[in-house]
């Protein structure tokens, strides 16, 4: 019997899912099918570097897509969890957000 049927498999997976705490655990239990070209675009790295001292978007993502790399910011665009928030919380309207292509992006396992 598969997990998807098995009723106590279900339960154990749901139980997994109240217990995760961490972003790493939490994205174990999404799956993602990363397109080879990225949905998230920085405009400008240069509005980054000289007028945003804070980074904003490395602490409202929810799933750390936005890295600050001494110079430049790094986006790991494949973890998205599409849930919009760098398309208003930028304060320079600096990203631009669109869904990634149909057939790719997160699937939520559990959803
Ligand atoms: S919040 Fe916007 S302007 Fe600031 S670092 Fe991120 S992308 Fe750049
Ligand atoms: S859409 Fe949400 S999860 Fe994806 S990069 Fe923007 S803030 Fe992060």
């Amino acid at each position: 019997m598969s997990d998807d049927t098995n009723p106590s498999a279900t339960a154990a997976s749901g139980s997994a899912a109240a217990k995760a705490t961490t972003i790493e655990e939490k994205q174990y239990l999404l799956r993602f099918n990363a397109d080879t070209q990225s949905h998230l675009h920085v405009l400008s790295a240069d509005v980054c570097l000289d007028h945003c001292p804070d980074k904003l978007c490395t602490i409202f993502c929810p799933a750390e897509v936005y890295k600050w790399e001494d110079i430049r910011m790094h986006v790991g665009y494949e973890g998205c969890h599409e849930c919009g928030s760098c398309r208003i919380g930028c304060p320079h309207e600096n990203i631009k957000w669109v869904y990634p292509k149909g057939g790719h992006g997160i699937v939520f396992r559990l959803g």
